[in-house]
């Protein structure tokens, strides 16, 4: 019997998913119906986006898993109404997107680069940049894209400090865990990228408190999430110079509202949640490819701990 994919996610993406799907899933072998539309009880998987707008999962009674195309799944860890296997995006063309963005995010505040690019006022006063091996560079979380992040920072050089929940060992950087870790990280960051999850253990884990321990003007950089941070301390530390600049690609509220003081803030820089994204073209291959697992008997890859929500 064919199973049943319903590809919940926004309309637009239909058509791009669509021929990439059919064809990764006929390639694996997996005899399939592929739809935008079945009725609930027919289902075997979900191809999922919280933009498609799906919430109550309780009418899919047949379901076998839920199949993210995004990386970041706070949208849908605690639903309750999910209790079958959650699987988020891990995506190769995600992942090189991410370390793109975050090196480059990076080298402009190594290289001062604001300096002349904004500044251009007939005054010549030289001050080159250190080395990369000069400059400490703190990345929270080692995950799939903080790990690629924090691999290609150190391939350049710069002095590499990585911090996660549990202990690491990644050839090229100094890889720290736990509370007093943290601590450390932050003491000797001068330029700090977030690419924590968003769960209930990280909600904030940038406060006044955390942002005190950073050597004074460091760069924050948060592609994670929005609510990694706490939006006042952030704000007070910039205006007291404890933080120097901020590049911030993710809000608590999405789109940042127009009067939100980052906009205007002469240290903030605000990008609109394109830091990096799911490409169709890897994408489907590793949904096929959990697909063709959960029709072998095989683990699904990249389960989501709904315990840890992430
Ligand atoms: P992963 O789940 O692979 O990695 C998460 C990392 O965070 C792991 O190293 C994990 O530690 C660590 N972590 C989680 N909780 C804690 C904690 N309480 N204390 C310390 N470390 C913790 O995620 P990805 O790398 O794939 O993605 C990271 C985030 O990036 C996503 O959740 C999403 O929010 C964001 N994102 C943003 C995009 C954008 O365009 N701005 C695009 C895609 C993703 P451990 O390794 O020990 O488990």
């Amino acid at each position: 019997m064919p199973v049943n994919v319903l590809f919940s996610a926004r309309p637009a993406q239909w058509p791009i998913y669509k021929p990439l799907l059919t064809k990764g899933l006929t390639e694996a072998g997996v005899d399939f119906h592929l739809a935008t539309e079945f009725e609930p009880d027919q289902v075997d998987y979900i191809v999922y986006a919280p933009s498609g707008g799906l919430l109550d999962f309780t009418p899919y009674t047949r379901l076998k898993a839920v199949l993210s195309l995004w990386a970041g799944v706070e949208k849908i860890a605690g639903n309750a109404t999910l209790t079958v296997p959650l699987a988020r995006m891990v995506d190769h063309g995600l992942t090189q997107g991410m370390t793109e963005w975050v090196v480059g995010h990076v080298l402009r505040h190594h290289l001062g680069m604001d300096r002349h690019i904004t500044v251009q006022d007939g005054v010549w006063t030289p001050a080159p940049p250190p080395l990369a091996t000069g400059r400490q560079v703190c990345v929270l979380g080692l995950g799939a894209l903080g790990e690629a992040a924090a691999r290609a920072l150190a391939a350049l050089k710069f002095d590499v400090t990585g911090w996660s929940r549990t202990a690491k060992d990644i050839p090229g950087i100094t890889c720290l865990h736990g509370p007093d870790g943290l601590r450390t990280a932050l003491s000797r960051a001068e330029i700090v990228v977030l690419l924590l999850p968003d769960t209930p253990a990280t909600v904030s884990i940038l406060n006044a408190d955390t942002l005190a321990l950073l050597p004074k003007g460091a760069c924050i950089i948060n592609p994670g999430r929005g609510p990694l941070i706490d939006d006042d301390a952030l704000l007070a530390a910039l205006n007291a110079g404890q933080v120097g600049h901020a590049t911030l690609d993710v809000f608590r509220v999405e789109p940042l509202p127009a009067d939100h003081p980052y906009w205007a803030h002469p240290n903030v820089t605000v990008t609109p949640h394109i830091a990096s994204e799911t490409r169709p073209e890897t994408a489907a291959q590793v949904i096929c490819e959990n697909i063709r697992r959960g029709e072998e008997g095989e683990p699904f890859l990249h389960l989501v701990d709904r315990s840890l929500g992430y």
